[in-house]
């Protein structure tokens, strides 16, 4: 039963993975009762450490790529369980293909069964390496389908399609979110993204490891603009996908010198080989989401990574970085 006065029901996968936790606070902060489910493969006990005492949330260690043992009425289905890292998902390729078609499969078959609205977390990798820089919603991408990167390119493509194909035949009150990279102070400190490993690099006086020579372009999206936007497209009556990111695009490069004079580190910089098929540019045409929503990031590179740098500065004075 859902309670008297609640928003209603979410069923949030991967609800111990970094961006989904704080999805999982923010449904809590409106109102909705949550249900989180992890298997934990790439997900942290940790980030449910404040989840679990709230008495309107509940969670299932579960993998999702097995139907989902949620009784009760679901107002929403949030489908987040995936790896999200390159380097997670390199090391689990056929786990991430089966988390986007079974896993994806397993949830749109919940919100179908109970009435709910479905939210897939897509991301800006279905657009592959772009020929179109910013991407609109409507630009087709640019992806080797049988490059390393395609067992997570693909898979969410797959899980868009899937997700389409449902609310097509079945009316199915889909939403899709295009995540663009996101980072907070959340991230695993060993999740080897490149914020992550840029700031663990800066603060323990390590090299920084630029990957190619730097050149390569990412806009990056502080954690709490992103969870904001995912929240008001749920709510939305929108269907379809729609890109929430952060539009200021910058160079690997021009990201490490940020890092260095904000640690005041003196790091070097060293070059180590460009992963295959890594994107040469990404940015996100945000037009969608600001006219649809009103939604548009309010916190800038900058302020954002003084937040990540000083919550791994006291996770490295107690010896855990
Ligand atoms: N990168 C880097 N050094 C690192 C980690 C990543 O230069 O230690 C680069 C990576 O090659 C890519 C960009 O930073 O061009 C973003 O990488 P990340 O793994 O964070 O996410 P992606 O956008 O590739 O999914």
């Amino acid at each position: 039963m859902t309670r008297p006065g609640s928003a209603g029901r979410a069923v949030v996968t991967g609800a111990a993975g970094f961006l989904p936790s704080e999805l999982c606070r923010g449904l809590l902060a409106r109102g909705w009762e949550v249900v989180g489910l992890d298997n934990f493969i790439t997900g942290r006990r940790s980030n449910l450490d404040d989840l679990v005492v709230d008495p309107r949330f509940s969670f299932i260690e579960h993998d999702v790529c097995e139907a989902l043992p949620v009784a009760g009425p679901v107002d929403a289905v949030l489908h987040f369980a995936s790896a999200a890292s390159p380097p997670e998902y390199l090391a689990h390729p056929i786990e991430t293909l089966m988390v986007g078609s079974r896993g994806t499969h397993t949830g749109l078959d919940l919100a179908r069964s109970t009435g709910a609205r479905f939210l897939l977390a897509s991301t800006s990798e279905i657009y592959g390496d772009p020929l179109v820089n910013p991407q609109p919603e409507s630009y087709w991408g640019n992806v080797n389908p049988v490059g390393v990167r395609s067992v997570y390119d693909e898979a969410k493509r797959f899980a868009e399609a899937l997700s389409m194909s449902y609310h097509r035949e079945f009316g199915l009150d889909v939403k899709i979110v295009r995540i663009f990279n996101t980072y907070g102070p959340l991230l695993a400190p060993g999740d080897g993204r490149v914020v992550s490993n840029f700031v663990r690099q800066a603060l323990l006086g390590e090299p920084i490891t630029i990957y190619g020579d730097g050149s390569q372009t990412r806009s990056f999206c502080y954690v709490d603009d992103e969870a904001r936007g995912i929240l008001m497209l749920l709510e939305s009556s929108w269907n379809g996908p729609m890109n929430i990111g952060n539009p200021d695009e910058f160079t690997i490069a021009e990201l490490a010198q940020q890092i260095l004079e904000l640690t005041g580190s003196s790091s070097e910089l060293v070059r180590h080989p460009l992963p295959s098929d890594d994107p040469r540019v990404r940015r996100p045409d945000i037009t969608l989401a600001r006219q649809v929503l009103g939604w548009q990031p309010e916190i800038a590179l900058r302020d954002g990574l003084v937040r990540v740098i000083d919550r791994y500065r006291r996770e490295r004075d107690h010896g855990r970085l």
